[in-house]
């Protein structure tokens, strides 16, 4: 991988003056709590709405996700709110439904970034788009499959790059629900480091109310983003209830925030 300056212009072309914040549900769950999340995220920091609508469970018996009808929510809420829409992408198959349905930023998810075929065929399906893609770390704590996965689609002509920081499992007992591990992050940093870094707070602390502290650490480290699960009703979300926050907190989150500009 030798052309770092490309994989930065897709964030640097955002022109912000902050860090670039993905936020929205965990999940969709239906067009109006779509809807009413986007609008009330309109007018914050955030540029990016993010809703999953297939959702790989570690364990059955979890809601799996709306699915491809979310894309038309996803749609509709683009179009009255003016932000990028970003989903989850597990197979080829979800990848030609986003791009049908004009996604803008697709994210291949912890569970299937320890899955080489799986990243291949997503990276195969992508080929010749110009959609910003971002690879969450592996659910495990193993920097060559996150590295592997970001090369496969470095290799099938994939620019627009980034990664997401979301922790990994572990068996200690520790106030997070995936520990965050901060060198693998900077060791991959430091091996691209024009790859915009963009950390997951939500699935590292597992709760809401350690989502500023982290955020804060990933930005001390320079971090280029945040991905932050948001939900008009937190409590009562279909999935990861205990880690969203509102859009109001959200903006809170934001204002509190101590941003390190470059000063290079
Ligand atoms: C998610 O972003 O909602 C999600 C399932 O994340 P991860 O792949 O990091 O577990
Ligand atoms: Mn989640």
């Amino acid at each position: 991988m030798k052309n770092n300056i490309e994989m930065r212009k897709w964030l640097d072309d955002f022109k912000l003056d902050h860090p670039l914040v993905i936020a929205g549900p965990c999940s969709a769950e239906t067009e109006k709590q779509v809807l009413r999340i986007a609008h009330e995220l309109k007018h914050s920091d955030a540029s990016i709405f993010r809703a999953g609508i297939w959702k790989p469970r570690t364990r059955p018996g979890g809601f799996e996700g709306v699915g491809a009808i979310g894309l038309k929510w996803l749609q509709k809420a683009k179009a009255e709110t003016g932000l990028l829409m970003a989903v989850e992408v597990a197979n080829a198959t979800h990848v030609k439904l986003a791009i049908d349905h004009d996604i803008d930023v697709l994210w291949i998810g912890a569970r299937t970034t320890v899955n080489p075929f799986a990243v291949q065929e997503i990276a195969d399906a992508l080929q010749g788009t110009d959609k910003i893609v971002l690879v969450k770390n592996p659910v495990n704590p193993d920097l060559a499959l996150w590295i592997g996965g970001v090369e496969r689609l470095y290799n099938a002509g994939i620019k627009k790059l980034g990664v997401i920081h979301r922790g990994f499992s572990t068996y200690e007992k520790t106030k997070y629900r995936n520990i965050p591990e901060w060198q693998i992050a900077i060791s991959l940093q430091s091996r691209f480091p024009d790859l915009p870094l963009i950390c997951d707070p939500s699935h590292i602390t597992g709760r809401r109310d350690m989502i500023l502290e982290v955020s804060q650490q990933a930005l001390d480290l320079n971090y280029d983003g945040l991905m932050i699960e948001t939900h008009d009703d937190p409590d009562h979300a279909w999935s990861d209830a205990a880690q969203q926050v509102t859009p109001s907190a959200l903006k809170m989150i934001c204002q509190n925030l101590k941003i390190r500009r470059q000063t290079s």
